[in-house]
């Protein structure tokens, strides 16, 4: 896949990006959603340690990202589904984790198939948004191992500050996964925007000679998992995020129970970095982050391919990379006042507006819906 021209989203204009990490990880209640047809291996008011499997389905499980009690049953949302009956736990902020007796060990002495059998024995989700397990499996057949650490959209640096947070466990991590696994080549890929992180990147990776870092431009549609393939197909992928949750599993022998998300507000013009407990109310992260804001439209995982969503009953899990606050409402539909610019800015060339476009050929890449100044929605699902 190219795209036929290539285009660089503007910088965001008079927002600032407060690069400083608020953390959230201490909510007072977490919802942890479930299927109606897992196993429940608890019930109301039974006290949970974290680690403790919470529902089981034939190859799966769930487990508690914290320590609490067992307070209620009730739906709640999550990006991929409304109404997703959930379990919500009290957390009594003491953070028990289940006493699990394993030994640790430095990651490096691990062998391929040790890390597989941890990686099959935690279920570890890949967070790529692909609602599949992590999976190394052919990864030692792999001549080069790609991180994929970027984010597309404006407003998002959420992969910035966690290079800039966890940029020594990173490296050791991906070294260690060099040396396990036998990869000739590894290539952290970062964005050009933020100079101050790949500068810092740039200073410690020295320290591993078989580790490579690779800048590209500001371009949008890079990280489109097509590109990536079609442009290294020999290569194995891997999300930045999902790096730190192997660092976390084979180190410390620990399940990822937090993320780090963007969160910006266009009224107040500012982005900001949390550091959120997953399965926590999206609504208690936007007040935390920015108090009293008027919210008018709020968009997750990006302004430009994201989705609209409703955050009063919707959870941050996984698959949330981004929040941002619209000033106004969009409107859903208006008349199109002929300004071309969905076609101008159209990476083929189509034309959106007379629905002229190839749906083969068509990345839903968006770009056609975002700068329409009518917000009439040209493709794709509504906004
Ligand atoms: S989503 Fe719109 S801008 Fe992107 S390739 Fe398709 S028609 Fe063009
Ligand atoms: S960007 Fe929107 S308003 Fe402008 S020509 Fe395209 S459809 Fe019409």
């Amino acid at each position: 896949m190219k795209f036929m021209k290539w285009i660089r989203v503007e910088k965001e204009k008079d927002v600032t990006l407060n690069f400083k990490l608020i953390n959230f990880i201490m909510p007072n209640i977490v919802y942890i959603p479930f299927f109606e047809t897992d196993q429940l291996k608890i019930k109301f008011a039974d006290k949970v340690k974290k680690g403790q499997i919470l529902f089981e389905r034939t190859d799966n499980f769930t487990m508690s990202p914290v320590s609490g009690k067992v307070c209620g049953f009730m739906p709640i949302d999550i990006l991929k589904r409304k109404n997703q009956p959930a379990v919500a736990i009290d957390n009594d902020l003491q953070e028990r984790v289940l006493n699990t007796q394993t030994t640790l060990k430095k990651i490096t002495q691990y062998t391929s198939l040790e890390v597989l059998e941890i990686l099959e024995k935690y279920k570890i989700r890949d967070l790529t948004g692909a609602s599949t397990l992590l999976n190394l499996n052919d990864l030692s057949e792999k001549k080069l191992l790609i991180i994929k650490a970027f984010a597309d959209d404006p407003y998002t640096y959420n992969y910035e500050k966690v290079l800039d947070v966890y940029l020594n466990e990173l490296l050791e991590c991906l070294n260690a996964l060099k040396i396990i696994f036998k990869i000739p080549k590894v290539v952290i890929i970062v964005k050009k925007r933020y100079e101050l992180i790949n500068k810092k990147v740039l200073s410690k990776i020295g320290m591993y000679p078989e580790l490579n870092l690779k800048i590209w431009p500001d371009y949008y549609g890079l990280e489109q998992e097509m590109f990536l393939k079609t442009k290294y197909p020999q290569a194995f992928i891997l999300d930045l995020n999902n790096v730190l949750v192997l660092y976390n599993i084979l180190k410390k022998k620990k399940i990822t129970t937090k993320k780090i998300i963007s969160v910006t507000s266009l009224e107040e013009k500012k982005i900001k970095l949390v550091n959120v407990k997953l399965n926590t109310k999206m609504i208690e992260v936007i007040n935390k982050c920015f108090k009293d804001v008027k919210i008018a439209d709020v968009i997750v995982n990006g302004v430009i391919k994201g989705q609209k969503v409703d955050p009063t009953n919707m959870i941050i899990d996984e698959d949330i990379e981004s929040i941002t606050l619209l000033k106004i409402k969009r409107k859903k539909e208006d008349n199109c006042i002929n300004c071309g610019a969905c076609s101008k800015v159209c990476p083929y060339n189509f034309d959106p507006k007379y629905k002229m476009y190839n749906r083969e050929i068509c990345q839903n890449c968006q770009l056609c819906n975002y700068v329409c100044p009518a917000k009439i929605n040209l493709i794709g699902e509504e906004k």
